[in-house]
């Protein structure tokens, strides 16, 4: 299941039980419970790291949205993803290392 379609269901759950559940805990507990859910879901989307500068030919560095700074080693010239951490250390956010477009059509 894409995990888009678990929060699209999560929230139909939410919608559909979150009061009839809520009424056996206190305050806004259901609710809460729901949103921590939600939000465990949003980061495992991969979003892709905002590139920063390079520090030199075989080092880049990029940052989360979260801002947690990620220093990447590759080889000169290409961006591979040998080095590149699967999660944020900071928030957990899943991470999309790969390239915008497959080939790099260059015209001669
Ligand atoms: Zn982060």
């Amino acid at each position: 299941m894409e995990n888009t379609d678990a929060r699209v269901l999560l929230q139909h759950i939410y919608n559909t039980y979150g009061y009839q559940i809520s009424k056996n805990f206190k305050d806004n507990a259901i609710q809460d419970a729901f949103e921590l859910a939600d939000k465990a879901l949003e980061k495992q989307i991969p979003k892709k790291p905002i590139f920063d500068y390079n520090l030199s030919d075989t080092l880049s560095k990029f940052h989360c949205e979260c801002g947690n700074t990620i220093k990447v080693n590759h080889d000169v010239g290409i961006m591979d993803d040998n080095d590149a951490p699967n999660y944020c250390s900071n928030c957990g956010q899943k991470l999309d290392w790969s390239e915008e477009s497959e080939e790099n059509n260059e015209i001669d």
